[in-house]
């Protein structure tokens, strides 16, 4: 079993909180950005968390890789449909995070950047790749992952859930070992945050979802913020 805890905050900027988080059981954790003017962001990740509860319901645990595929392939069609018949959500889109925990084995799918990390013996590792126009840059060399921190296109996305009808879900399974911490988390952190304190609140913390929040609105809180963390006895 896994001791979980999650937080999402606003921030200290918007005035909207456009991620959206779910934990369904058994030990299955979810995490979306929305994006989209007006409410168009937060009906798209709402969207997101409510069509995979739906479809993880309909088949028995555990839900492996592929289940999870088909979970946000669900999500992007019913997006897709709802901004098609709402001219105001034209447009909208989320990224979707998700991890599933079975015993000694774990299995996420990913679309856009989100991230999924995991601590284990006491070094931090991003599980995901960011579907992101500098992360495409820093893969083909182009670009540092130092210049990439700072750069003005950082926020454009390659591929989001409900912005496109063929998106490409990255999933896989990986063994899990006792002592692991896993982190799902909207970008609110990671722009904020740097690894080295993400692996430390993680190792030190006794609420690390709280003081991974904290720390993102003590550098500024600029976006919304969305943290699950699930540690593994
Ligand atoms: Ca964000």
């Amino acid at each position: 079993m896994a001791k979980v805890f999650q937080a999402t905050h606003v921030g200290k900027i918007r005035r909207n909180n456009e991620d959206s988080l779910t934990v369904i059981e058994p030990q299955t954790f979810v995490v979306a950005d929305g994006m989209g003017g007006a409410q168009a962001g937060e009906v798209a990740s709402q969207l997101l968390v409510e069509v995979v509860k739906i479809v993880l319901a309909e088949i028995p645990a555990p839900w492996d890789e592929k289940i999870l595929s088909r979970a946000i392939l669900a999500a992007n069609e019913k997006i897709l449909d709802t901004a098609r018949q709402n001219a105001e959500y034209r447009g909208m889109g989320t990224t979707a995070t998700i991890l599933s925990l079975n015993g000694a084995q774990g299995y996420f799918a990913h679309v856009g950047d989100s991230r999924l990390y995991l601590l284990r013996s006491g070094t931090l590792r991003q599980l995901t790749e960011d579907h992101s126009y500098v992360e495409t840059l820093v893969r083909r060399g182009e670009l540092s992952a130092e210049a990439a921190r700072t750069h003005p296109m950082k926020n454009v996305l390659t591929q989001a859930v409900g912005a496109m009808d063929d998106i490409q879900v990255d999933a896989g399974n990986f063994p899990v070992q006792g002592g692991d911490i896993f982190l799902l988390c909207t970008d609110g952190l990671t722009n904020m945050v740097d690894d080295a304190t993400i692996a430390k609140i993680l190792q030190t913390a006794e609420n690390p979802a709280d003081v991974l929040i904290d720390a993102a609105l003590a550098a500024g809180g600029r976006d919304n913020v969305t943290v699950i963390v699930a540690g593994v006895d």
